[in-house]
Protein backbone atom coordinates (compact mmCIF):
# COMPACT_ATOMS: atom_id res chain seq x y z
CA UNK A 1 0.00 0.00 0.00
CA UNK A 2 2.81 2.35 0.84
CA UNK A 3 4.61 1.51 -2.05
CA UNK A 4 1.42 2.10 -4.31
CA UNK A 5 1.35 5.80 -2.51
CA UNK A 6 4.87 6.26 -3.18
CA UNK A 7 4.29 5.28 -6.64
CA UNK A 8 1.47 7.35 -7.45
CA UNK A 9 3.43 10.46 -5.67
CA UNK A 10 6.39 10.15 -7.88
CA UNK A 11 4.51 10.03 -10.81
CA UNK A 12 3.05 13.39 -9.95
CA UNK A 13 6.14 14.64 -8.99
CA UNK A 14 6.96 13.04 -12.96
CA UNK A 15 4.44 14.95 -14.49
CA UNK A 16 5.17 18.17 -12.77
CA UNK A 17 8.95 17.89 -12.92
CA UNK A 18 9.48 19.95 -16.56
CA UNK A 19 7.77 23.09 -14.90
CA UNK A 20 9.75 22.74 -11.55
CA UNK A 21 12.86 21.97 -13.68
CA UNK A 22 12.31 25.06 -16.41
CA UNK A 23 11.68 27.33 -13.04
CA UNK A 24 14.79 25.91 -11.17
CA UNK A 25 16.77 26.67 -14.66
CA UNK A 26 15.17 30.58 -14.83
CA UNK A 27 16.53 30.86 -10.72
CA UNK A 28 19.98 30.29 -11.78
CA UNK A 29 20.26 32.31 -14.27
CA UNK A 30 19.07 35.49 -12.31
CA UNK A 31 21.43 34.38 -9.90
CA UNK A 32 24.41 37.35 -8.78
CA UNK A 33 27.74 37.10 -9.70
CA UNK A 34 28.99 37.97 -6.24
CA UNK A 35 32.20 36.68 -7.10
CA UNK A 36 34.70 37.38 -10.74
CA UNK A 37 37.68 35.83 -11.60
CA UNK A 38 39.24 37.37 -14.45
CA UNK A 39 41.96 35.36 -15.75
CA UNK A 40 44.15 36.69 -18.78
CA UNK A 41 46.72 34.83 -21.19
CA UNK A 42 49.15 37.48 -21.87
CA UNK A 43 49.66 36.81 -25.85
CA UNK A 44 47.52 34.01 -25.53
CA UNK A 45 45.69 33.11 -28.75
CA UNK A 46 43.69 30.17 -30.03
CA UNK A 47 46.26 28.70 -31.39
CA UNK A 48 48.77 28.44 -28.45
CA UNK A 49 45.59 26.88 -26.52
CA UNK A 50 45.28 24.34 -29.49
CA UNK A 51 49.04 23.80 -29.15
CA UNK A 52 48.36 23.19 -25.82
CA UNK A 53 45.47 20.47 -26.77
CA UNK A 54 47.57 19.11 -29.53
CA UNK A 55 50.41 18.74 -27.59
CA UNK A 56 48.80 16.68 -24.19
CA UNK A 57 47.35 14.51 -27.27
CA UNK A 58 43.82 15.99 -26.26
CA UNK A 59 44.09 14.86 -22.96
CA UNK A 60 41.13 17.46 -21.83
CA UNK A 61 42.51 20.48 -20.54
CA UNK A 62 40.96 23.41 -18.41
CA UNK A 63 39.47 25.17 -21.42
CA UNK A 64 37.57 21.95 -22.20
CA UNK A 65 35.50 22.28 -18.99
CA UNK A 66 34.37 26.09 -20.76
CA UNK A 67 30.76 26.33 -20.18
CA UNK A 68 30.34 29.17 -22.93
CA UNK A 69 32.59 31.21 -25.38
CA UNK A 70 33.52 34.42 -26.87
CA UNK A 71 35.66 36.10 -29.18
CA UNK A 72 36.93 39.51 -28.81
CA UNK A 73 38.81 42.07 -30.98
CA UNK A 74 41.52 43.17 -29.76
CA UNK A 75 42.44 46.47 -31.28
CA UNK A 76 42.89 50.06 -29.20
CA UNK A 77 42.17 53.51 -29.97
CA UNK A 78 45.56 54.16 -32.42
CA UNK A 79 46.32 51.17 -33.45
CA UNK A 80 44.82 48.01 -35.06
CA UNK A 81 47.30 45.63 -32.76
CA UNK A 82 46.89 46.85 -29.47
CA UNK A 83 50.00 46.45 -26.94
CA UNK A 84 49.01 45.27 -22.88
CA UNK A 85 48.52 48.70 -21.82
CA UNK A 86 45.60 49.62 -24.13
CA UNK A 87 44.37 45.95 -23.66
CA UNK A 88 44.74 45.46 -20.24
CA UNK A 89 43.04 49.51 -20.20
CA UNK A 90 40.09 48.06 -22.32
CA UNK A 91 39.70 44.55 -20.27
CA UNK A 92 39.57 46.43 -17.39
CA UNK A 93 37.30 49.41 -17.81
CA UNK A 94 35.34 48.98 -20.92
CA UNK A 95 37.22 52.07 -22.38
CA UNK A 96 39.88 51.68 -25.36
CA UNK A 97 43.17 54.38 -24.97
CA UNK A 98 45.91 54.54 -26.92
CA UNK A 99 49.19 51.90 -26.67
CA UNK A 100 51.38 52.23 -23.97
CA UNK A 101 48.25 54.32 -21.74
CA UNK A 102 46.84 53.04 -18.87
CA UNK A 103 43.84 54.00 -17.09
CA UNK A 104 42.76 56.88 -19.29
CA UNK A 105 41.76 58.06 -22.33
CA UNK A 106 44.00 59.13 -25.33
CA UNK A 107 43.23 62.47 -24.31
CA UNK A 108 44.52 62.39 -20.67
CA UNK A 109 41.02 62.07 -18.68
CA UNK A 110 41.20 59.54 -16.43
CA UNK A 111 38.74 56.42 -16.01
CA UNK A 112 37.83 53.78 -12.77
CA UNK A 113 38.43 50.13 -13.48
CA UNK A 114 36.10 47.91 -12.77
CA UNK A 115 38.24 46.78 -9.36
CA UNK A 116 38.18 50.09 -8.32
CA UNK A 117 34.49 50.35 -8.38
CA UNK A 118 34.00 47.31 -7.07
CA UNK A 119 36.32 48.05 -4.61
CA UNK A 120 34.65 51.07 -3.68
CA UNK A 121 31.21 49.04 -3.52
CA UNK A 122 32.93 46.85 -0.57
CA UNK A 123 34.41 44.17 -3.18
CA UNK A 124 37.28 42.38 -2.26
CA UNK A 125 40.34 42.89 -4.57
CA UNK A 126 43.26 40.70 -5.61
CA UNK A 127 45.94 40.32 -8.15
CA UNK A 128 48.04 37.53 -9.09
CA UNK A 129 50.93 37.47 -11.83
CA UNK A 130 54.36 36.44 -12.75
CA UNK A 131 55.41 39.51 -14.03
CA UNK A 132 56.21 42.60 -11.86
CA UNK A 133 53.24 43.71 -10.36
CA UNK A 134 53.11 47.23 -11.93
CA UNK A 135 53.24 45.65 -15.44
CA UNK A 136 50.96 46.55 -17.88
CA UNK A 137 48.08 44.22 -17.13
CA UNK A 138 48.25 44.17 -13.47
CA UNK A 139 48.52 47.96 -13.50
CA UNK A 140 45.54 48.65 -16.12
CA UNK A 141 43.42 47.48 -13.26
CA UNK A 142 44.87 50.12 -10.36
CA UNK A 143 46.82 52.53 -12.18
CA UNK A 144 46.23 55.82 -14.38
CA UNK A 145 49.52 57.03 -16.30
CA UNK A 146 50.15 58.24 -19.73
CA UNK A 147 53.12 55.60 -19.79
CA UNK A 148 53.10 51.96 -18.74
CA UNK A 149 57.45 52.62 -18.17
CA UNK A 150 56.25 55.31 -15.41
CA UNK A 151 57.32 52.42 -12.98
CA UNK A 152 57.78 54.51 -9.88
CA UNK A 153 54.42 56.44 -10.36
CA UNK A 154 52.76 53.15 -11.36
CA UNK A 155 54.44 51.77 -8.21
CA UNK A 156 52.67 55.05 -5.83
CA UNK A 157 49.43 54.10 -7.34
CA UNK A 158 49.64 50.35 -6.45
CA UNK A 159 50.36 51.46 -2.80
CA UNK A 160 47.57 53.26 -2.63
CA UNK A 161 45.16 50.67 -4.88
CA UNK A 162 43.54 49.17 -1.40
CA UNK A 163 43.64 45.96 -3.05
CA UNK A 164 43.70 42.97 -0.62
CA UNK A 165 45.82 40.60 -2.02
CA UNK A 166 48.85 40.66 -4.49
CA UNK A 167 51.17 37.80 -6.11
CA UNK A 168 53.91 38.82 -8.10
CA UNK A 169 57.42 40.27 -8.83
CA UNK A 170 58.51 43.70 -8.90
CA UNK A 171 59.94 44.46 -5.46
CA UNK A 172 63.21 46.39 -6.79
CA UNK A 173 60.37 49.32 -7.39
CA UNK A 174 59.01 49.18 -4.16
CA UNK A 175 62.63 48.91 -1.87
CA UNK A 176 63.76 51.96 -3.81
CA UNK A 177 64.70 53.98 -0.84
CA UNK A 178 63.06 57.74 -1.16
CA UNK A 179 64.49 61.22 -0.17
CA UNK A 180 62.74 60.36 3.77
CA UNK A 181 64.80 57.52 3.75
CA UNK A 182 61.71 55.27 3.91
CA UNK A 183 60.35 52.95 0.91
CA UNK A 184 56.86 52.05 -0.66
CA UNK A 185 57.14 48.91 1.56
CA UNK A 186 57.12 51.06 4.54
CA UNK A 187 54.29 52.35 3.42
CA UNK A 188 52.69 48.80 2.35
CA UNK A 189 53.89 47.99 6.37
CA UNK A 190 51.90 51.19 7.82
CA UNK A 191 48.64 50.41 5.57
CA UNK A 192 48.79 47.04 7.36
CA UNK A 193 49.80 44.41 4.69
CA UNK A 194 51.85 42.16 5.34
CA UNK A 195 54.66 41.63 2.62
CA UNK A 196 56.60 38.24 2.24
CA UNK A 197 59.00 37.43 -0.39
CA UNK A 198 58.11 33.44 -0.79
CA UNK A 199 54.62 32.04 -1.82
CA UNK A 200 55.48 29.05 0.61
CA UNK A 201 55.77 32.75 3.57
CA UNK A 202 52.05 33.07 2.76
CA UNK A 203 51.39 29.68 4.06
CA UNK A 204 50.31 30.90 7.56
CA UNK A 205 48.59 33.86 6.31
CA UNK A 206 44.41 33.11 5.60
CA UNK A 207 43.17 36.40 5.86
CA UNK A 208 43.90 40.46 5.70
CA UNK A 209 46.40 42.52 3.48
CA UNK A 210 48.80 40.62 1.81
CA UNK A 211 51.54 41.58 -0.82
CA UNK A 212 54.10 38.79 -2.21
CA UNK A 213 56.95 39.96 -3.60
CA UNK A 214 58.78 37.01 -5.23
CA UNK A 215 61.09 38.47 -7.61
CA UNK A 216 62.85 42.15 -8.44
CA UNK A 217 61.07 42.46 -12.07
CA UNK A 218 59.64 39.53 -13.32
CA UNK A 219 59.53 35.81 -12.06
CA UNK A 220 61.77 33.45 -13.73
CA UNK A 221 59.89 31.65 -16.87
CA UNK A 222 58.97 28.09 -15.79
CA UNK A 223 61.80 26.75 -18.24
CA UNK A 224 64.08 29.22 -16.32
CA UNK A 225 63.09 27.63 -12.63
CA UNK A 226 59.79 29.28 -11.72
CA UNK A 227 57.88 26.66 -10.11
CA UNK A 228 55.46 25.14 -12.74
CA UNK A 229 52.15 25.09 -10.23
CA UNK A 230 53.57 28.82 -9.18
CA UNK A 231 50.39 30.20 -10.72
CA UNK A 232 47.62 27.25 -9.34
CA UNK A 233 49.42 27.76 -5.85
CA UNK A 234 49.40 31.95 -5.80
CA UNK A 235 45.60 31.58 -7.04
CA UNK A 236 44.57 29.09 -4.71
CA UNK A 237 46.17 31.26 -1.99
CA UNK A 238 44.45 34.41 -3.13
CA UNK A 239 41.37 32.76 -3.58
CA UNK A 240 41.81 31.77 0.69
CA UNK A 241 42.39 34.76 1.57
CA UNK A 242 39.74 36.72 -0.43
CA UNK A 243 37.21 34.34 0.24
CA UNK A 244 37.86 34.74 4.18
CA UNK A 245 37.84 38.58 4.09
CA UNK A 246 34.68 39.21 2.04
CA UNK A 247 33.17 36.97 4.39
CA UNK A 248 29.99 34.86 3.73
CA UNK A 249 28.30 36.66 1.79
CA UNK A 250 31.16 36.45 -0.88
CA UNK A 251 32.10 39.09 -3.41
CA UNK A 252 35.16 39.60 -4.68
CA UNK A 253 37.25 40.31 -8.29
CA UNK A 254 40.63 38.18 -8.42
CA UNK A 255 42.57 39.14 -11.48
CA UNK A 256 45.16 36.14 -12.64
CA UNK A 257 47.63 36.91 -15.77
CA UNK A 258 49.47 34.20 -17.10
CA UNK A 259 51.90 36.75 -18.03
CA UNK A 260 54.77 35.10 -19.50
CA UNK A 261 52.94 33.56 -22.24
CA UNK A 262 53.82 36.96 -23.75
CA UNK A 263 57.51 36.50 -23.18
CA UNK A 264 57.94 33.61 -24.61
CA UNK A 265 55.64 33.91 -27.41
CA UNK A 266 57.87 37.31 -28.04
CA UNK A 267 61.03 35.09 -28.38
CA UNK A 268 59.64 32.38 -30.26
CA UNK A 269 60.13 30.10 -28.03
CA UNK A 270 57.71 26.88 -28.78
CA UNK A 271 58.35 24.80 -25.27
CA UNK A 272 58.20 28.38 -23.57
CA UNK A 273 54.64 28.78 -24.93
CA UNK A 274 53.61 25.80 -24.17
CA UNK A 275 55.04 25.92 -20.16
CA UNK A 276 53.57 28.67 -19.33
CA UNK A 277 50.23 27.87 -21.10
CA UNK A 278 50.21 24.80 -19.07
CA UNK A 279 51.29 26.64 -15.66
CA UNK A 280 48.01 28.74 -17.11
CA UNK A 281 45.80 25.99 -17.56
CA UNK A 282 46.65 24.83 -14.00
CA UNK A 283 45.55 28.27 -12.70
CA UNK A 284 42.11 27.88 -14.62
CA UNK A 285 41.34 24.87 -13.43
CA UNK A 286 42.27 25.79 -10.01
CA UNK A 287 39.71 28.77 -10.64
CA UNK A 288 36.86 26.94 -11.88
CA UNK A 289 37.13 23.92 -8.87
CA UNK A 290 36.59 27.11 -7.16
CA UNK A 291 33.83 28.16 -8.21
CA UNK A 292 32.00 24.61 -8.35
CA UNK A 293 32.55 24.98 -4.70
CA UNK A 294 31.52 28.39 -4.21
CA UNK A 295 27.79 29.06 -6.29
CA UNK A 296 28.30 32.68 -7.75
CA UNK A 297 31.55 32.70 -8.55
CA UNK A 298 31.79 33.59 -12.47
CA UNK A 299 35.27 32.58 -14.28
CA UNK A 300 36.67 34.50 -17.37
CA UNK A 301 39.51 33.78 -19.17
CA UNK A 302 40.61 35.36 -22.28
CA UNK A 303 43.82 37.15 -23.55
CA UNK A 304 44.67 41.01 -24.24
CA UNK A 305 45.95 39.96 -27.50
CA UNK A 306 47.88 37.24 -29.83
CA UNK A 307 51.87 37.19 -29.57
CA UNK A 308 53.64 35.86 -32.37
CA UNK A 309 51.31 35.05 -35.16
CA UNK A 310 51.72 31.29 -34.20
CA UNK A 311 49.56 29.15 -36.52
CA UNK A 312 49.28 25.21 -37.00
CA UNK A 313 50.98 24.18 -40.49
CA UNK A 314 50.84 21.14 -42.99
CA UNK A 315 53.50 22.87 -44.81
CA UNK A 316 55.99 25.74 -44.16
CA UNK A 317 56.61 24.49 -40.81
CA UNK A 318 59.17 26.07 -38.29
CA UNK A 319 59.26 23.18 -35.71
CA UNK A 320 57.48 20.14 -34.29
CA UNK A 321 56.79 19.36 -30.97
CA UNK A 322 57.74 16.47 -29.03
CA UNK A 323 55.76 13.11 -30.40
CA UNK A 324 52.89 14.88 -31.59
CA UNK A 325 54.35 15.49 -35.21
CA UNK A 326 52.13 18.58 -35.54
CA UNK A 327 53.96 21.51 -37.72
CA UNK A 328 53.71 25.03 -36.12
CA UNK A 329 54.98 28.21 -37.83
CA UNK A 330 55.58 31.57 -36.30
CA UNK A 331 54.79 34.22 -38.38
CA UNK A 332 55.85 37.21 -35.90
CA UNK A 333 57.85 38.26 -33.22
CA UNK A 334 55.51 40.83 -31.79
CA UNK A 335 52.10 40.98 -31.49
CA UNK A 336 49.08 40.35 -33.52
CA UNK A 337 45.78 41.40 -34.29
CA UNK A 338 43.53 38.68 -34.83
CA UNK A 339 40.56 38.27 -32.42
CA UNK A 340 40.96 36.11 -29.10
CA UNK A 341 38.87 33.64 -27.17
CA UNK A 342 36.97 34.10 -24.27
CA UNK A 343 36.05 31.32 -21.69
CA UNK A 344 33.52 31.15 -18.99
CA UNK A 345 32.45 29.26 -16.60
CA UNK A 346 29.72 29.33 -13.22
CA UNK A 347 27.43 31.61 -12.28
CA UNK A 348 26.49 33.98 -15.44
CA UNK A 349 28.52 32.01 -17.68
CA UNK A 350 25.29 31.13 -20.21
CA UNK A 351 25.38 35.19 -19.97
CA UNK A 352 28.24 36.50 -21.94
CA UNK A 353 28.79 35.27 -25.84
CA UNK A 354 29.16 36.05 -29.25
CA UNK A 355 31.63 37.94 -31.21
CA UNK A 356 31.96 41.47 -29.32
CA UNK A 357 34.82 44.15 -28.78
CA UNK A 358 37.57 43.92 -25.78
CA UNK A 359 35.44 46.86 -24.16
CA UNK A 360 32.08 45.07 -24.04
CA UNK A 361 33.55 42.22 -22.58
CA UNK A 362 34.36 44.15 -19.60
CA UNK A 363 31.30 46.22 -19.95
CA UNK A 364 29.58 42.95 -19.90
CA UNK A 365 31.45 41.56 -16.40
CA UNK A 366 30.95 45.21 -15.14
CA UNK A 367 27.14 44.90 -15.34
CA UNK A 368 26.71 41.14 -14.09
CA UNK A 369 28.76 42.29 -10.94
CA UNK A 370 26.05 45.51 -10.79
CA UNK A 371 28.76 48.02 -11.35
CA UNK A 372 27.34 49.76 -14.48
ZN1 LIG B 1 53.78 41.47 -25.65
Amino acid sequence: MRKLAWTAWALAMLAVAPDLSARESSRAKEEPVRNVIYMIGDGMGLTHVSMMMLEEGYRPTSFDRSQNVALITTYSANNRVTDSAAAGTALASGRKTNNGMLGMTPDGETFESMMEKAMEEGWKAGLVVTVYLQHATPAAFYAHVPSRNDLDEISEQFVESGVDVAFGGGKKFLAAERGDGKTLIDELKAKDYRVVYDLQEADAVDRGRIVGLFSEEYMPTVLNGRDENYLCDATKKALEILTNNAGRKGGFLLMVEGSQIDSEAHANNAQGILAETRDFDRAVGAAMDYADAHPGTLVVVTADHETSGLSITSNETDFTLSDSGVGYHFGTTGHSGTMVPVYLYGTGAERINGVMDNTELSKKIQSLMGLE
